[in-house]
């Protein structure tokens, strides 16, 4: 492991970044009218457009590899760096004042499938492929969800069947994020229908290219078509792409989920920032109407509040530990603060939100709205981490479900008895 100082290493990022980016300009600089006219929580570019960001953000991110900034506390025999993870925070909080090629392609692959890849595949897969992906050389999606089975992932029904040294893969996954300009795609299988459903699963690294593989693009309300279905058919993958025992996917799978959630909980405040709903309040000249101000504190709270929360949880990382069912309340915190900016915006915006006249910072808003629902299903429902809270953290009885045993199971309700 090489050891640098934490002070030698910003100066280091510091010199990296004045070299292959712009500098923002300062934060506070906030003005009503002036900048990139951006609310959306989901880009909706399309895929001409997409494939030119793409390239562009795959251009700086093997750079920042190249310069040993790519990988920065992953494990040297996978192409990591070695350092320690406040290196890594400290990276990002000097990259956070430049401006860079948009990120979000990255985010699934190297935010979850990465982690789950270091952790689970073999030393020899995991050796050739983490650097390729922290290279951004290949992306990796997320192939998860089914048809039938989201929330309750674990009764998921691709079938994965055995054939000497490969496995042929068959089935259709939803939802899937990236998949149109993903590599690569950890996929999670039934392996064997016999066992009960958290059983009988296995994990596999999977090439978006392979044949048998066919994407379609899914459009959803936000006008933009950012995720797809995925078909496989008799798909081969080698046993050597397997992640961890075969049957033994439901682990696999949770690894890929708790990156998931550390990920979304930990993310920003209200889109756009407070500054600029703050602003918005004041352009309108809102400022003294005790409804609106009551609201805007209600998300400035909200925001505060989910802020610590995911330095709570953040710590626990730090020191060693796993974090648990914060993570459920971080996001459930996020996606409740989130509602409350959507309609915080309706209210200020009014007819604006929905024609778009040209007038900056109204229309723009429409994206955040419209996304806003999406964000409260993925990486966990509202309702699924209200259940993990009452259970885990309450210690409420296990929710009544067809393939749990009912604590209302002696009630004998709806039927009669004599
Ligand atoms: C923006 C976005 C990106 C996504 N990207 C990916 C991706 O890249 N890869 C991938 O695999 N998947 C992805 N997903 C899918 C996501 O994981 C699923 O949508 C999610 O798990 C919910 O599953 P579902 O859509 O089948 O809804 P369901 O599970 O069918 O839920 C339907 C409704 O029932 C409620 N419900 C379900 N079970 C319970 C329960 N036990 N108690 C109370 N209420 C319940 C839910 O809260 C919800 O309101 C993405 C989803 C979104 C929105």
């Amino acid at each position: 492991m090489t050891d640098i100082s934490i002070e030698d290493f910003r100066a280091e990022a510091v010199a990296f970044l004045d070299a292959n980016a712009t500098p923002k300009v300062a934060p506070g600089a906030f003005v009503w009218g002036q900048g990139a006219d951006e609310a959306a929580l989901f880009e909706e570019i399309d895929r001409e457009k997409e494939k030119v960001e793409l390239a562009a953000a795959q251009a700086f991110r093997a750079k920042r590899y190249d310069a040993g900034l790519g990988y920065i506390s992953g494990a040297p025999e996978h192409g990591g760096r070695g350092l320690s993870r406040d290196h890594e925070r400290v990276y990002a909080e000097v990259e956070a004042g430049y401006e860079i090629p948009n990120q979000e392609f990255f985010g699934i692959g190297l935010g979850m499938v990465a982690p789950t890849i270091a952790a689970h595949a073999s030393p020899e897969v995991a050796a050739e492929v983490l650097p390729k992906m922290y290279r951004t050389d290949i992306v990796g999606c997320q192939l998860f969800s089914e048809p039938g089975a989201g929330s309750d992932l674990a009764s998921l029904q691709m079938k994965a069947e055995r054939d000497g040294d490969e496995w042929i893969i068959t089935g259709q996954k939803v939802w899937t994020s990236g998949a149109h300009y993903s590599d690569l795609g950890e996929v999670i299988a039934r392996t064997d229908p016999d066992l009960p459903k958290h059983r009988g699963l296995t994990g596999f690294i999977v090439d978006m290219k392979a044949p048998g593989v066919e994407i379609r693009p899914l459009r959803q309300m936000t006008g933009g078509a950012n995720f797809n279905e995925v078909f496989f058919t008799e798909v081969r993958v080698p046993d050597t792409h397997r992640l961890g025992e075969v049957n033994e996917g439901w682990r696999v799978a949770l690894t890929t989920l708790m990156n998931e959630r550390a990920s979304i909980g930990g993310g920003g405040a209200a889109g756009g920032g407070f500054t600029r709903l703050k602003e918005m309040v004041k352009h309108f000249g809102l400022e003294n109407d005790p409804l609106i101000r009551q609201e805007l504190m209600s998300i400035y709270i909200g925001g505060q509040v989910n802020r610590m929360n995911s330095q709570r949880a953040m710590a626990k990382i730090k020191a060693g530990e796993l974090p648990g069912a914060e993570m459920s309340g971080a996001k459930l915190a996020l996606t409740e603060n989130m509602r409350r900016t959507s309609a915080f915006v309706g209210r200020v915006l009014g007819p604006r939100l929905i024609t778009d006249t040209g007038e900056w910072g109204t229309y723009s808003w429409s994206g955040y709205v419209l996304g806003m629902p999406a964000m409260a299903i993925a990486g966990g429902s509202d309702q699924v981490l209200r259940n993990i809270l009452g259970e885990r953290v309450l210690g409420l009885p296990k929710e009544p479900g067809i393939d749990t045993t009912s604590p209302f199971k002696d009630l004998h309700v709806g039927t009669v008895k004599s």
